[in-house]
Order: C-alpha cells, then sequence, then structure tokens
C-alpha cells in the first residue's frame, strides 16, 4: 500500500466521525472530468486513489451523448441537456444560420454557440459560489454570469498548480470559498490517441491523475473539508484502438467536395475520422443519400431528420443533413485533393479514438461518487451523462433549472431526497 494512500485513509478516519453533523449549506461537491477514461479503466489498470474512491462509493459505466467527442458530452454533464438543447453538438459544430463552423480559439467565449445552465450558473444564481479549473463551456458568461473563479483553457498548465489553486480556493473563509468545484484533466484522452488503449503511456498518464486526485484528497483532509465533500469522478467518453485494416477510403467512392465537413479542419489535406458530419445544399441531399448509403458494410449513412432516438443532436440549425457513422474502431478516411500522394501515410493519425455509437460499452465512460451524499459500496446501473447536473444539483442542495434528466433514476444512489 503506498504511503499516499496510508495516510489518506488515516486521515479519512479520523474526519469520518463529524460526518453526521454535518448539514446541507456545508456540503461541497467536487467533479473532476478526465477525459477519455473508459468505463473499465480500474478493471484494467492500477489506480489506488480512484480505487478506493469506488470501493467506497458508487460506480457505474455512464453512457455519453453523440457523437461521443469531448465538447458535446462535457458540456451535456455541466447542463443536464440533450446536445440538440444546449448546442454544442459536435467538437466544431456548423451552424446554418451563422453559415460557419465553431472555432476553439473565438468562440468559447461567444453565447450564441452554447445554450442551456450549466450546474455553475445555476449554483450562482442560488448564492453558492462555484469554481471551475478548466470545463468546456466555463469560459461563457450565461445571464450576465460566470463562475466566481474561472480560468481559460490552457492544455500544459501543471497538474500540480490546479490542485494547489483549487486547495487555496477553498481553503478561504466560508462565504467566500466555492461549495462548487470543477477540474479537467486532459492527459488520459492524449496519451491513448498517441499510443493507443492498454500502452504504458496510457497506464502513466492513468497514474498521474490518480496521483493528483490522492493530492487533492490529501488536501482536503488537512483543511478539515473531506467529511463534507462529495467527489465525483466522469469522462466524456471511452476509446477504442484502430488498424490499418479498418479503413474505409471514401476517394476510391465519392468526391466529399460538394459538402461542407464540420470536423475537417481547413487547413488539413486528408481527415481519419469515426464519423463525419455533412451538410449540403437540400436539393443535392436525396442524390447524395443514395451514393453514400450502400457505400460500405461498416459505414452507416444517416439522415437528417431519421436519427437514431437516442443521438438527440438535431439541433435546428446544427443538425447534420448527413452523418457518416463508421463501425467501431474502423476509419473514414478522405483527402481534399485525390493527388495529394502523402494523404494516406500514418504520421499525425492516432492510434486509438472515439466518437462512434454512444450505446457500445467501448464508448461509455467512468463514473465514481464518493461522499456523505452518495451511498457506499454500490455498482450502479449504466445510466446517461444528462443525469449528472440533477445528481449534482441534489448533493449541493440547490434547486435545479429544467434539464433532459430524471433525477429520480439516480435517487438510488443518493443518501438524500432528491425531490426537487
Ligand atoms: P477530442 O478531439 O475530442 O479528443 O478533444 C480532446 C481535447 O480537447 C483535449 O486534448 C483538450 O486539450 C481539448 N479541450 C478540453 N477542454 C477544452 C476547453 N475547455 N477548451 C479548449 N479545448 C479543450
Ligand atoms: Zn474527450
Ligand atoms: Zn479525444
Amino acid at each position: 500500500m503506498s504511503n499516499v494512500y496510508c495516510r489518506y485513509l488515516l486521515a479519512l478516519f479520523l474526519f469520518v466521525s463529524v460526518d453526521s453533523a454535518l448539514s446541507s449549506e456545508d456540503s461541497t461537491v467536487i467533479m473532476i472530468g478526465v477525459d477519455g477514461m473508459r468505463a473499465d479503466t480500474l478493471q484494467r489498470l492500477p489506480a489506488s486513489n480512484l480505487q478506493f474512491l469506488a470501493d467506497s462509493g458508487v460506480v457505474a459505466n455512464m453512457i455519453p451523448a453523440m457523437p461521443t467527442k469531448t465538447f458535446v458530452n462535457f458540456y451535456s454533464l455541466a447542463t443536464g441537456l440533450h446536445p440538440k438543447n444546449h448546442g454544442m453538438i459536435s467538437n466544431y459544430p456548423y451552424d446554418r444560420k451563422l453559415g460557419r463552423k465553431f472555432n476553439r480559439g473565438s468562440d468559447v467565449a461567444d453565447p450564441q454557440w452554447w445554450s442551456g445552465e450549466p450546474i455553475w450558473i445555476t449554483a450562482e444564481k442560488q448564492g453558492v459560489k462555484s469554481a471551475t479549473y478548466f470545463w468546456v463551456g466555463s469560459e461563457v458568461e450565461i445571464d450576465h454570469i460566470r463562475p466566481s473563479f474561472w480560468k481559460p483553457y490552457n492544455k500544459h498548465k501543471d497538474y500540480s498548480e490546479r490542485i494547489d489553486e483549487i486547495l487555496q480556493w477553498l481553503a478561504l473563509p466560508k462565504g467566500q470559498r466555492p461549495r462548487l468545484v470543477l477540474l479537467y484533466f486532459s492527459a488520459v484522452d492524449t496519451a491513448a490517441h498517441d499510443f493507443g488503449v492498454g500502452s504504458k503511456e496510457e497506464q502513466k498518464a492513468v497514474a498521474r491523475v490518480d496521483k493528483h486526485i490522492g493530492d487533492l484528497l490529501l488536501g482536503l483532509n488537512k483543511l478539515g473539508l473531506r467529511s463534507q465533500s462529495n467527489i465525483v469522478v466522469v469522462a466524456d467518453h471511452g476509446m477504442v484502438n484502430l488498424s490499418d485494416e479498418r479503413v474505409i477510403n471514401l476517394d476510391s467512392h465519392i468526391s466529399l467536395s460538394e459538402f461542407i465537413v464540420a470536423d475537417w479542419a481547413d487547413n488539413s489535406h486528408s481527415v481519419f475520422a469515426p464519423f463525419l458530419n455533412l451538410y449540403i445544399e437540400p436539393h443535392l441531399l436525396d442524390a447524395a443519400y443514395d451514393k453514400l448509403h450502400k457505400l460500405h458494410p461498416n459505414m452507416r449513412v444517416l439522415k437528417r431528420g431519421a436519427f437514431p432516438v437516442n443521438y438527440h443532436f438535431d439541433h435546428p440549425q446544427r443538425e447534420p443533413d448527413l452523418m457518416l457513422l463508421a463501425d467501431t474502431g474502423w476509419s473514414l478516411y478522405a483527402s481534399r485533393d485525390k493527388s495529394h500522394p502523402q494523404s494516406m501515410q500514418k504520421s499525425g493519425r492516432s492510434i486509438a479514438t472515439h466518437g462512434y455509437d454512444n450505446q457500445d460499452p467501448l464508448m461509455h465512460a467512468i463514473f465514481i461518487a464518493n461522499g456523505p451524499a452518495f451511498k457506499k459500496n454500490l455498482q450502479a446501473e449504466p445510466f446517461d451523462n444528462i443525469e449528472i447536473y440533477g445528481l449534482l444539483a441534489c448533493a449541493l442542495g440547490i434547486h435545479p433549472a429544467i434539464t433532459d434528466g430524471n433525477i429520480s433514476t439516480l435517487q438510488y444512489l443518493m443518501t438524500k431526497d432528491c425531490t426537487p
């Protein structure tokens, strides 16, 4: 047993006795978003702090929203809304009315791309201070409100500094300190994309995130806040390894030049993707569908207005005309210029990715909840990530906004009555 873990257990033992004296106004909720941490991670890799939280809390496979991408899902987690209602229907949605794609540089703070009420806004409206140490959507002012503490996204910000700053916020006097804290780590997603699921780099990234979560728990103990803290660990989606044997070369069949391809960066010659969202002039749609829909047995072609009911990305301005969706582990390949010789080269391609059908367990995300608001030693049934908003509101004791979730489905995970 590691030193950190032993010290943590001892401190937990010392503080656990005050639990019963706590009121709802004292409760603190810390949600940690670990990008790309697949639901089965603890069965595959060592992570003593996460394992401890799981063993003494609630765990479940969480079902992401479609498409199983980062911006879509971190914003569903924050708002409790399906993508069609919060607007982030892809990592780079295209908006017909605006006539352009979302830009991660300039549009992260532009409210016209972001709908719904993230949990930090609900908290602030009810006088509960909130803090976001990076979260998709947290740089936008909504209803003229922002989190009391927030940061512009910086992927390279040192992880120890993130934890230290959060602990400094939590050390502030009651009334100034946040009761809701959100924290984000990208390392697991990056390592898995670059080296694959099952690589030693993925293992190291999980260990790194786990160590910083351990430091956070120790810090909470030192501040005397552990017994009132509810820790919720979530991911946005799972991950799957790719293969050269599973590539669908669209160039051999069609040209995508007549489409707007939303997730294809303007400066890139070619694309390898789990799905492509396509936008086209209305009078060309039927012919394009006819050309594409039987093109490859491992590619589904879904048409606007006829997406599976559980996809929920039929946003009025952003729903794609066609979605080309590869089977899990397959890649769609296309080039802008078919004569471009290096376009099928391997350099720059991911070893693993996500974006596939959200019902596939390989796309499911980790969920762990631990603290006084949650039951102990409970393996829960899989649930949709739109339920997280209601869960956080219940743990904080605040009144939730209207969402697409239904908290009564998760009441059995909680120690308190969540009826709004
Ligand atoms: P994906 O392309 O779906 O794998 O997206 C993962 C990437 O999203 C990570 O490498 C992060 O650096 C990036 N990311 C996560 N959160 C944010 C944010 N709030 N703002 C900008 N980029 C982000
Ligand atoms: Zn992600
Ligand atoms: Zn990713």
